[in-house]
């Protein structure tokens, strides 16, 4: 009997590198996980995604399943017809040049395609998700950073230079917060997670309400989105105004995006959707709104589906798009 055909999918994300063995109907048969040591900087970094790759590949001999092709996902902005990072990456240093397909295809002798971490969630998501066939999608992951990805009757949207969908630089305060690409007033600056955090702690630095005394054991320095999440469930006054910005920020940003595209479904994912429910219907009342009636007519707001595994999922499924 031949060896059952598979793809293999690697997501290089902020604090891991997660990756998987997924077959032709979404199902996950094989994951893991590993540090992503991104202040090792870039060189160690492809070394850990090109021993990642022989790992899946040893990982199906073993198994009996047959690789036809490995897909990558990485933050910042990507050629994907070489696979090259053409876009900066703040949180990688020297990252940004990086040549992840040709590195990959000539250490692992197999079809190699990569694309930004975002896109390939929407990916994944748009096929096998929460989403899952809607012909027009836009994904946005709320985390670390705020990142975006489009895609129409199936395939991503990458754009003139592959830098389409770009939701967290999307400017919602002409004059606002500076925001680490070197603008201003981007929906990154206000949504990601150190962002939210940090309008806590603006709020609490003259003295912690009893909710955030509680969870935080005295010390803002232990503030994380999980611990805003607690004192929200305490009723905590700041952490419930701080939620309810996060979601006119995000319905600003996204109502906007739905009067350009009017698309059938938007997927909102990442770790601000942790929390409570309340967060997507809060944001998806601001997107009702604020953008035309005919453009929310036939719109679906939802949840993502795939958790942490949408990114080497939609990885993989690069390759289908290319055959
Ligand atoms: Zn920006």
């Amino acid at each position: 009997m031949s060896d059952k055909p598979v793809y293999a999918g690697i997501d290089i994300g902020a604090t891991n590198v997660k990756f998987g063995l997924v077959d032709h109907d979404g199902r996950v048969l094989h994951r893991e996980q590993r540090p992503t040591l991104a202040h090792k900087g870039a060189t160690p970094l492809m070394h850990l995604v090109s021993n990642i790759g022989e790992r899946l590949l040893l990982q199906a001999a073993e198994e009996d399943y047959e690789v036809k092709w490995l897909g990558v996902g990485t933050p910042g902005a990507v050629d994907f017809s070489s696979g090259q990072v053409i876009g900066p990456c703040p949180n990688i240093d020297g990252w940004k040049g990086m040549e992840i397909g040709a590195n990959l295809r000539e250490r692992l002798n197999l079809p190699v395609w990569v694309d930004n971490d975002a896109n390939a969630m929407a990916l994944a998501e748009t096929r096998f998700g929460a989403a899952t066939g809607a012909p027009s999608v836009v994904c946005v992951t709320v985390g670390t950073g705020v990142g975006g990805g489009i895609v129409l009757d199936g395939k991503v949207y990458r754009g003139a230079n592959y830098s389409a969908g770009e939701l967290g630089h999307v400017p919602i305060n002409f004059e606002g917060r500076k925001c680490r690409c070197g603008s201003v007033g981007c929906l990154e600056a206000y949504c990601s997670s150190s962002a939210i955090t940090g309008r806590v702690k603006e709020l609490i630095q003259k003295g912690l309400t009893p909710a955030f005394e509680e969870v935080l054991e005295g010390a803002v320095e232990n503030l994380t989105i999980k611990k805003l999440f607690q004192a929200e469930k305490m009723d905590d006054p700041v952490a419930r105004q701080v939620l309810d910005e996060t979601a006119v920020y995000l319905g600003i940003g996204l109502a906007g995006i739905v009067n350009l595209l009017n698309p059938h479904t938007v997927v909102i994912g990442g770790g601000i959707m942790e929390g409570g429910g309340g967060l997507l219907s809060a944001i998806s009342s601001e997107i009702k709104k604020r953008a035309f009636g005919s453009a929310v007519e036939k719109l679906s707001v939802v949840k993502a589906a795939l958790g942490n595994d949408a990114g080497f999922i939609g990885a993989g499924l690069l390759g289908e798009e290319k055959q």
